[in-house]
């Protein structure tokens, strides 16, 4: 039987300009794997950055990677008994873990990999899901909930700041704990989701970023959260920096409020001019009891309390996050940067 070809979006890492749409063959799963005919693919920085030639790695032994991290699909076909069927909406996990696992990834925590020996599909070392069909195991596969329609392809940023909720929360309980104001930084994606679940949680949300114009503010108001263009000037009990800029995050490092627990979840650039004064940092920490800490990826828990975070929230809101809608003839569009954008996606199949 001669193969099937299908279309995919690849880029050749660490080489600029070398996107591409290419046929390559359509995947076989194995024997533990199911075939998933995909339906949309969300596009965020980390996708420029491979683009940029800035990071990324091809599987062994290949010289293209197949992008695509954050998806969605129906599954095409699955043996009896697999627990998922013919039909399943489904997103793919994006870590797996490191094939002699550490501890972290034994236990099922490959988003707290210690050896850095993980993979990564569409990032490193792993195809993405960028293709018309891709294959999973069932391990690395969440099932959605249909209803979501396209808007399920937010699953996997907002598995991130599931775990970023889950270790605040995990944090907050070194002590009696009752927070009451949240800050979010930058009104992107990320930002959204973090504001989602910060009102989810009955909290009152402020979300700080320089647009004015554009889908952004009206998308806080709407969540019944406050949008500000300038930093606020109140105490926080906890702060969730999405935006990696280096003076935002100086700003952000530089208030306080007595237990503060502040998660930073955007990348900086690799150059950068913003100076940290250690000692007033290290003062405030220490005199008001604050935590700073960073947070990467997700597992299947935090996977799990997305799909359950985004079923509990507005479905025409979620719709409206996802501003650009390209369908795969115009692919290249999907990569660019619109003014106005917050999620664009890149649709296989509507
Ligand atoms: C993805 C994460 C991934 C990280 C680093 C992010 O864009 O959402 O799943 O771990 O990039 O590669």
């Amino acid at each position: 039987m001669g193969l099937s070809y299908m279309r995919a979006v690849t880029i050749i890492p660490g080489s600029s300009g070398s996107l591409d749409l290419k046929d390559i063959a359509e995947p076989v799963p194995g024997k533990d794997a199911v075939l998933v005919k995909t339906r949309a693919i969300g596009i965020c920085g980390t996708d420029r950055e491979l683009i940029d030639g800035h990071y990324g790695e091809a599987p062994a032994g290949e010289k293209h990677l197949v992008l695509g991290h954050e998806s969605l699909g129906r599954v095409i076909e699955a043996p009896p008994g697999y627990g998922l069927s013919r039909g399943d909406a489904v997103v793919g996990i994006v870590r797996h873990p490191d094939p002699a696992p550490c501890a972290s990834c034994a236990a099922g925590e490959w988003d707290m990999c210690r050896n850095g020996r993980y993979t990564e599909r569409g990032i490193k070392a792993l195809h993405g899901f960028c293709s018309e069909f891709f294959s999973s195991e069932k391990a690395f596969l969440v099932k959605v909930d249909p209803a979501l329609g396209l808007a399920a392809v937010l699953l996997e940023p907002a598995s991130v700041l599931a775990k970023a909720w889950e270790h605040i929360e995990y944090i907050g309980r070194r002590a009696r704990w009752s927070p009451r104001r949240v800050l979010v930084t930058g009104a992107g994606p990320v930002g959204l989701m973090a504001a989602l679940m910060g009102v989810q949680r009955g909290l009152e949300v402020h979300v700080q970023d320089h647009n004015k114009e554009g889908a952004k503010p009206a998308l806080v108001g709407e969540l019944r959260a406050s949008y500000h263009f300038e930093p606020v000037d109140a105490e926080f009990d906890v702060v969730i920096e999405c935006t990696g800029v280096p003076a935002v995050i100086g700003k952000v490092l530089a208030m306080e409020s007595a237990n503060r627990i502040v998660c930073l979840t955007g990348l900086s650039p690799a150059k950068s001019d913003q100076a940290l004064g250690v000692a007033p940092f290290n003062q405030a920490m220490v005199l008001k009891n604050q935590v700073v800490f960073g947070t990467v990826n997700a597992n299947r828990r935090h996977y799990e309390a997305a799909a359950d975070a985004l079923a509990r929230a507005d479905r025409a809101w979620l719709n409206r996050v996802l501003t650009r809608k390209v369908p795969l003839a115009n692919w290249r569009e999907a990569y660019e940067k619109h003014p106005g954008d917050v999620k664009t996606v890149l649709v296989f199949e509507d």
